[in-house]
């Protein structure tokens, strides 16, 4: 029996999940890992390939899916998104910490998969109106993105009872100590 862990976290889009993943990832950078999933969308803004995803080509994607090697993949938004399945296996053997930023299809599949090696965390925001607001402010997607995606949201919340944990993000640094304890109280169990 080893002790690595998969901790997911999924979320509406618009909930501040990557500000949570990151700044859990600073306080814990020597300890958990993160892992980058692949995509078929284009960059945005200052994202970097192998940094922030790992960007491929529609036909790329298709050859990898082919040789089973993605742990789970879906369509998100109109893009394919995958979890590599190499790296997650040999960090569950080496008994490490690794956080996945995946949807909610993503994350019951890693469940269905792993089991008890995975770890579903919810992120849910305060209110609707708020994250809409957020969408908004966060200025990266046109209206019709940010309407796509708001009407994704309650097939999305009705989804977080199959998670492990569900956090309200109303307060950042509330909502990363929240994270931290609930993970630090799985890895304990184990
Ligand atoms: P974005 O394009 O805004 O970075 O991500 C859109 C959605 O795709 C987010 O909900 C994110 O969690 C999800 N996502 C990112 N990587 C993966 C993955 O590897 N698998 C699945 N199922 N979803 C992913």
């Amino acid at each position: 029996m080893t002790h690595g862990l998969l901790v997911v976290f999924s979320a509406p889009s618009g909930c501040g999940k990557s500000t949570v993943i990151n700044e859990v990832m600073k306080l814990k950078e020597n300890e958990y890992k993160y892992s980058l999933s692949a995509t078929t969308r284009l960059p945005r803004g200052s994202e970097r390939n192998g940094e922030h995803y790992i960007f491929l080509t529609e036909s790329e994607f298709l050859r990898l899916r082919e040789e089973n090697e993605f742990l789970e993949w879906a369509v998100v938004h109109g893009n394919l998104y995958g979890t590599p399945r190499t790296p997650i296996e040999k960090s569950i053997t080496n008994n490490e910490i690794v956080l996945l930023d995946i949807d909610v299809q993503g994350g019951l599949e890693v469940k269905k998969q792993l089991k008890e090696k995975a770890f579903l965390i919810f992120l849910a925001p305060p209110s609707l109106p708020a994250l809409e607001e957020r969408l908004r402010k966060r200025q990266t997607d046109s209206d019709e993105v940010i309407q796509k995606r708001l009407l994704a949201v309650p097939a999305e919340l009705a989804k977080a009872d199959e998670y492990d944990v569900v956090v309200v993000n109303d307060d950042l640094k509330k909502t990363v100590e929240q994270v931290l304890q609930t993970i630090e109280r799985k890895i304990n169990e184990q």
